[in-house]
């Protein structure tokens, strides 16, 4: 008998046809005698047609109503499987967030798990119920309702499992685990059986958004056994109940991946945007003048290059910031211009990110060389590079990320 947490993503919830299929997985585990808890998302382009609805009624809205609204999608799907499972015969039940409870921080919208007491859960296995838990959402220290992010139900699922000390955490989704690119990009993408923890941290923060990334955070200091697996393959098929290695990809410690690749995966982040201050001030402060404004604005900035001006004294600073929070970005960086003594804030959108990854970085030189010489091949202009001991990141022109993509999958031999 294990213990484990099941969760079911948007397409995999789409209809009640497929709510019935994710039944069917869910009955497969009771019945091989497993303690289940289930989390699940709400109905594919439920979330977002809520989010439009916050949008429409008003742009600046309230960020506590705006998870009042958007947490609603998730109860729907915990209910509907409920009730699907009932019909199967399983004893299960829905839960919302604030009933287990899952306790976040105060920061609606994007709120962090702080503490989830396992023994709630815990209780219900030991009646030999399923519970069904709506993912996403928690409850914030104002006792109101607060969501966990666009993808947050893969953390819901992780943080649950961590708290019941779940033997596994599988999550259920569109495609049967995580590829060595997005297939959907790349059909010539390849499933790993095993990626390290650091790996799919850097593949979830750099795009890949086949797992949120606070999820792997937290697998990763919890040790949770994660799986990523199809919910669209037929629930009795031979292997599904696999308690060991069930198909799909297993998220885990490097020691565990016995045949390490140089690199692991390309990951690509599109709606990127450059803001470029010219002829800055070169003088200590002036960096904590632009990023301090930024960082009050909650803009996660990116890729940060500065050049020195021909006679020294000025500098070019040039950095990304998510396309969506260009605006607020450029409004507050008008505002320090006359401290910082820049010329002009120059900004451009629809930029792409694209992130060469794997572990195997650390030991081999000459990674970053092969990219910079296969993309010049096709005539890619690199915009800007960072780079990490196990990532490489590249700034080019979005109309080429999927030409990127797919010629850096190919040159270090990812098709194969
Ligand atoms: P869910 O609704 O189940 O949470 P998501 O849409 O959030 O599913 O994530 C699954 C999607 O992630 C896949 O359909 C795939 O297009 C995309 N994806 C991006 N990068 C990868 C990758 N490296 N491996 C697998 N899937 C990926
Ligand atoms: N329904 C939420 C979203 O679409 C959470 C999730 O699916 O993980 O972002
Ligand atoms: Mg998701």
């Amino acid at each position: 008998m294990a213990r484990i947490v099941m969760k079911f993503g948007g397409t995999s919830v789409a209809d009640i046809d497929r709510i019935r299929n994710v039944a069917r997985h869910v009955k497969r585990e009771v019945d091989a005698g497993n303690e289940v808890a289930v989390v699940v998302s709400a109905m594919a382009g439920k979330t977002n047609e809520l989010v439009s609805w916050t949008r429409e009624a008003s742009a600046m809205h309230d960020a506590r109503e705006y998870d009042a609204v958007v947490a609603s999608g998730e109860q729907v799907t915990a209910g509907l499987l409920a009730i699907c499972l009932q019909g199967m015969g399983v004893h299960a039940r829905s839960w919302q967030g604030w009933q287990i409870p899952i306790r976040t921080d105060n920061s609606h919208g994007a709120a962090r798990i702080v503490d989830i007491d396992g023994s709630f859960l815990i209780e219900r296995f030991g009646e030999g119920q399923v519970a069904v838990i709506a993912g996403f959402q928690g409850i914030g220290p104002d006792n109101r309702i607060a969501t966990l992010g666009r993808g947050g139900s893969d953390t819901s699922a992780v943080a649950i499992a961590a708290a019941v000390k779940a033997d596994r955490c599988d999550i259920y989704t569109d495609v049967d685990g995580v590829y060595t690119t997005d297939p959907r990009v790349e059909p010539k993408a390849k499933r790993l059986s095993k990626i390290s923890f650091e790996e799919m941290l850097e593949m979830a923060s750099l795009g890949a958004k086949v797992l949120q990334v606070r999820s792997v955070e937290l697998a990763m200091v919890h040790k949770v056994r994660t799986f990523v697996r199809s919910s669209f393959t037929d629930p009795n098929a031979p292997g599904m109940d696999d308690p060991i290695n069930p198909p799909g990809t297993l998220i885990c410690d490097e020691e565990e991946i016995v045949e390490q690749q140089v690199v692991t995966g390309i990951a690509f982040a599109k709606d990127e945007a450059q803001i470029s201050l010219r002829r800055v001030a070169d003088r200590p402060g002036v960096s904590a003048a632009i990023f301090g404004p930024l960082a009050e604005e909650r803009i996660n900035v990116d890729m940060i290059v500065q050049n020195v001006s021909e006679d020294g004294t000025k500098t070019d600073m040039t950095f990304t910031v998510p396309s969506g929070d260009l605006e607020k970005a450029v409004k507050a960086l008008e505002k320090v211009k006359g401290e910082v003594g820049c010329d002009a804030v120059q900004s451009e959108s629809g930029l792409a990110k694209i992130s060469v990854i794997g572990i195997g970085m650390r030991s081999h030189a000459g990674v970053a060389a092969t990219a910079f010489r296969a993309l010049a091949e096709k005539g890619i202009n690199i915009r800007a590079i960072t780079t990490s001991e196990i990532k490489i990141s590249i700034l080019i022109d979005g109309p080429y990320a999927e030409l990127a993509v797919r010629t850096l999958h190919g040159v270090y031999g990812l098709d194969k």
